[in-house]
């Protein structure tokens, strides 16, 4: 399972939001309802990096995931830059 956080912009009221999802779905207006607005952007956080006291961990979200992204730790790094090399290489 993947994990988004997609942006969503309402095409009656003009409104603008993100909610984060397991897929790219469409979502419904916060303020006036409008129903099926599709996401005109969605981030990718199936793996992300964070930073961890002087460490980088790599999260990823296992295909278990459906409705948080349960977050499993793959990889802990002394620098960003080899976490993101291990994610290219991964
Ligand atoms: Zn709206």
């Amino acid at each position: 399972m993947a994990w988004f956080r997609n942006h969503y912009i309402c095409e009656r009221c003009d409104s603008t939001w993100a909610d984060e999802w397991s897929c790219m779905c469409d979502d419904d207006c916060r303020r006036c309802g409008a129903r099926h607005m599709t996401p005109y952007e969605s981030d990718d956080l199936t793996t992300v990096i964070e930073p961890e006291g002087k460490e980088f961990v790599v999260l990823r979200s296992p295909e278990s995931a459906e409705h948080e992204p349960n977050y499993r730790e793959i990889g802990k790094f002394r620098t960003r830059a080899q976490a993101k090399h291990f994610l290219s290489t991964d």
